[in-house]
C-alpha cells in the first residue's frame, strides 16, 4: 500500500514510517519540521515539507500521490502546554486535521489511522481503562483529539472513509535508528537518561502523594515499535471494518519511582532524584485494557517490560547524546 504519514520526521511518526518501510509499503511523509527533524525521516520516504493549515498544499499533495492510507500524527501533544494555549490545540489540532480529512475523500483514500489519546479518560470509573469507558477529556488537548475521532465519524457516515483511532497510552522508547528528541523535552524517560548521560544534575519527581503504592504517579509505558506495529495491524483490518477505536498500552502500570529505579539498573548511573511539587493536571493512575486489540488484530507487543524499553531508549540516547544532531 502507499501510505501517507502526517508527522513521519516526529517521534513516533518516524518509527511508524521506518516499520510501514520494513513492511514492504511505499510512503509519503508530510512534515512541517515545527517539533520533528529530517533526520529522522528514512530516506526510502518521499518527504513533503508543509504544514496541514496550507489547505491547497494538503489538498495537492494528497491528489499528487493518491495514498491508499492516511496515518496521522501531527499534532501539537502536549497536555500541559494545552491548558496554557487552548485556542491553539483547539484551532490547529481540529482544522488541520479536517483539511486532511477533506483532502483525504477528494483523492479518494480508503483508510485513515488517527494518533488519538488516553487523555480522553480524565476521570475513569474502572482500571485498566477499556474501550467502554466514558469520555471526558482532561484538557483541550484531549478534547482536540476527540473532535477529530468525531470528524472521522461523521466523515465514515457520510462519505465512507474508514478509520481507525488508537488511543495511546505513554509512549516510550526507541529504535537503533530512530529516537526520542523533543525541545524542549518534558518526558520522564528521556529527562531520567539525561541525568544518566551528565546533561542534568537530578530528576524531579512530580509529586509522592498520589493514591498509589509508592506515592507516585503509576503509567502505562508502550514502545514506539510496538505502536508502529499496531497501526500496520490497523490498516490492515480497515480493509475488512469501517471503523474501530483501541485503547493501547501493555496494560502493566510502572510508578515515576520505578521508571527512576530501572533507569538506574539499565545505565548503572546514580540518578539523583528530588520529590517537588505535583504538576497540574496528572492523574494517579493510567493504565490501558488492550484486551480489544490484542483479540481482535492479534496485536502482540515486543516490548511488555519496562526494563526492555528503557533499555532500547538507553541505547539510542547514548549513541545520540545531542539527539539527532549528534
Ligand atoms: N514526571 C516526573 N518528572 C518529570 C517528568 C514527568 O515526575 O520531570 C512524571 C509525570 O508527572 C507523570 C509521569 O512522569 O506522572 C509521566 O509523564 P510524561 O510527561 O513522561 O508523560 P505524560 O503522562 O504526561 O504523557
Amino acid at each position: 500500500m502507499k501510505v501517507f504519514v502526517t508527522g513521519g520526521a516526529g517521534y513516533i511518526g518516524s518509527v511508524a514510517v521506518e516499520s510501514l518501510l520494513k513492511a514492504g509499503h511505499e510512503v509519503v511523509v508530510f512534515d512541517s519540521l515545527y517539533m520533528g527533524h529530517r533526520e529522522a525521516v528514512s530516506e526510502e520516504a518521499v518527504f513533503i515539507e508543509g504544514d496541514l493549515s496550507n489547505q491547497e498544499l494538503v489538498r495537492q499533495s494528497l491528489l499528487d500521490h493518491r495514498p491508499n492510507g492516511i496515518m496521522h500524527f501531527a499534532s501539537h501533544t502536549m497536555v500541559g502546554e494545552s491548558m496554557e494555549k487552548p485556542f491553539m490545540y483547539l484551532r490547529e489540532n481540529t482544522v488541520n486535521a479536517l483539511n486532511l480529512i477533506e483532502g483525504a475523500v477528494e483523492a479518494g483514500v480508503e483508510r485513515f489511522i488517527l494518533s488519538s489519546t488516553a487523555n480522553l479518560f480524565d476521570d475513569p470509573e474502572s482500571m485498566p481503562i477499556a474501550e467502554t469507558e466514558r469520555i471526558v477529556p482532561g484538557s483541550p488537548y484531549g478534547e482536540s483529539k476527540f473532535i477529530v475521532e468525531r470528524l472521522l465519524h461523521w466523515t465514515q457516515v457520510t462519505k465512507g472513509l474508514r478509520y481507525a483511532c488508537l488511543r495511546y497510552f505513554n509512549a516510550a522508547g526507541c529504535t537503533a535508528e530512530k529516537g526520542e528528541d523533543h525541545t524542549p523535552e518534558t518526558h520522564i524517560i528521556p529527562l531520567v537518561l539525561q541525568v544518566a548521560l551528565g546533561q542534568r544534575e537530578k530528576i524531579m519527581i512530580f509529586g509522592d502523594d498520589y493514591d498509589t503504592p509508592d506515592g507516585s504517579c503509576v503509567r502505562d509505558y508502550i514502545h514506539v515499535a510496538d505502536l508502529a506495529s499496531a497501526h500496520i495491524l490497523a490498516m490492515e483490518a480497515l480493509g475488512e471494518r469501517e471503523f474501530f477505536r483501541y485503547n493501547l498500552g501493555n496494560g502493566n502500570g510502572f510508578s515515576v519511582k520505578q521508571v527512576v529505579e530501572t533507569a538506574r539498573e539499565v545505565t548503572g548511573h546514580p540518578i539523583p532524584a528530588e520529590i517537588v511539587d505535583r504538576r497540574p493536571g496528572d492523574p494517579d493512575i493510567l493504565i490501558a485494557d488492550s484486551t480489544s486489540i490484542r483479540r481482535d488484530l492479534g496485536w502482540e507487543p515486543q516490548y511488555p517490560d519496562l526494563k526492555s524499553i528503557i533499555q532500547t531508549a538507553w541505547d539510542w540516547h547514548n549513541n545520540h547524546p545531542s539527539g539527532y544532531t549528534s
